[in-house]
């Protein structure tokens, strides 16, 4: 298969073809298409897979491909990981995957300044990029709402655990719309997060590679 057989748009083709990516790798092959159908996703995938990529291209072409805007406060799209680092991994590839598309995004992380994100989440941005502890303080504080997000993304969702971010996530995930799409990747499957996919996806499309 190629980019163009899993049904992305022209934008993200550009984009991976730039980056000199020629096929996609196994976990896109599989992974986009359910994506870009609308279903819920558990993943299981080490790093190194092109696993960042099996989401964030069909996201982006999801986003771009409806042209609403984000409400005030508001994301369409959240993407939760477990530290900085890979926040800015994260962000790093939607902008560079979404560099010939006009969708936006932030980051959400603990460690600097508050103001600079509240700020830049006031007017509503599409896809936030953020680690559960920070992302919860917005939401007590009323810079963000999730009430209108339409998907939402678990990425390494086993460190999340191994961080002690399990209670955090699963309050972020009460507080997003009941219909929403959600994807959840992890490296391992404990039985916790077997449990987090019981509990918050909907008839999930199980990918291994
Ligand atoms: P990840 O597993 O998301 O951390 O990605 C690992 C690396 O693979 C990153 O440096 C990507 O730029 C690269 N990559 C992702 N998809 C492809 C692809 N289809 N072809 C070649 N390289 C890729």
């Amino acid at each position: 298969t190629t980019f163009s057989d899993l049904g992305l748009a022209e934008p993200f083709l550009r984009a991976v073809e730039a980056e000199g990516y020629t096929d996609p790798t196994p976990i896109q092959s599989k992974v986009i298409p359910e994506i870009l159908n609308g279903r819920d996703v558990l993943g299981i995938a080490q790093t190194g897979t092109g696993k960042t990529a099996s989401f964030v291209l069909p996201l982006l072409h999801a986003i771009a491909g409806d042209k609403r805007r984000a409400d005030k406060k508001s994301c369409r799209a959240l993407i939760l990981v477990p530290t900085r680092e890979l926040a800015a991994q994260v962000a790093d590839s939607v902008r560079t995957y979404g560099r010939f598309a006009r969708v936006t995004s932030t980051v959400i992380v603990g460690g600097v300044k508050p103001g600079p994100q509240i700020r830049a989440l006031s007017n509503g941005v599409d896809i936030v990029i953020a680690t559960p502890g920070r992302l919860e303080d917005h939401l007590s504080g009323r810079a963000i709402r999730l009430d209108a997000t339409e998907a939402v993304v678990l990425d390494e969702a086993d460190q999340m655990l191994d961080l002690g971010f399990m209670p955090a996530v699963r309050r972020i995930l009460g507080k997003l719309p009941r219909e929403r799409q959600t994807v959840l990747l992890s490296a391992t499957m404990p039985k916790q997060i077997r449990g987090l996919a019981s509990d918050f996806l909907n008839r999930p499309a199980e990918i291994s590679v």
